[in-house]
């Protein structure tokens, strides 16, 4: 039969690792290489076929920035999904991906579903963080993993797809 099921998804992750990127070419096909930087959080919401079903979006866009840190879990607390980013050049921004995942960890919904991205990995030639580092964290926290490009849009539907497969967890 068919479903309709709503997933209610935050992203975490550094300032300037390029999650409204991200949600821009998620929902809107688009990027912009002057992204505004978020205030606070801003919600999008997007519908995506999977299988037999059509799993809804509730997407919470957070700032990143630390003066926002204590409004987070307003935003992960209900979240049946999370994706936390990085950005591959970044290793400041790795470092801050894990405690987001510890903090999820610790706090979050333990059903939560979460996906850890790698993005901006058109830019190869500034890679500071290897994908196979970022993959054995990822194996070991129970994460998936997949390096994501919001300006070429490598891997960008894949990673909310893959959200949607394991909706049976949502
Ligand atoms: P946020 O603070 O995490 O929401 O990051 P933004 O989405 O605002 O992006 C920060 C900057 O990185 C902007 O200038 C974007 O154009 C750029 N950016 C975002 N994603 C990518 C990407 O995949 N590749 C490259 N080269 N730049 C990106
Ligand atoms: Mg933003």
């Amino acid at each position: 039969g068919h479903n309709n099921l709503n997933a209610k998804l935050v992203l975490l992750g550094d300032m300037g690792t390029g999650k409204s990127s991200l949600v821009m070419r998620f929902v809107k096909g688009q990027f912009l290489e002057f992204q505004e930087s978020t205030i606070g959080a801003a919600f999008f919401s997007q519908t995506l076929a999977v299988d037999d079903a059509t799993v809804k979006f509730e997407i919470w866009d957070t700032a990143g920035q630390e003066r926002y840190h204590s409004l987070a879990p307003m935003y992960y607390r209900g979240a049946a999904a999370a994706i936390i980013v990085y950005d591959i050049t970044s290793s400041e921004s790795f470092g801050r991906a894990k405690k987001w995942v510890q903090e999820l960890q610790k706090q979050g919904n333990p059903a939560m579903v979460m996906a850890f991205a790698g993005n901006k990995a058109d830019l190869e030639e500034k890679r500071k963080v290897t994908a196979e580092e970022a993959r054995v964290y990822a194996e070991e926290n129970g994460l998936f993993f997949m390096e994501t490009s919001a300006k070429t849009s490598v891997n960008v539907n894949d990673i909310f797809y893959e959200i949607g497969i394991l909706r049976d967890r949502i």
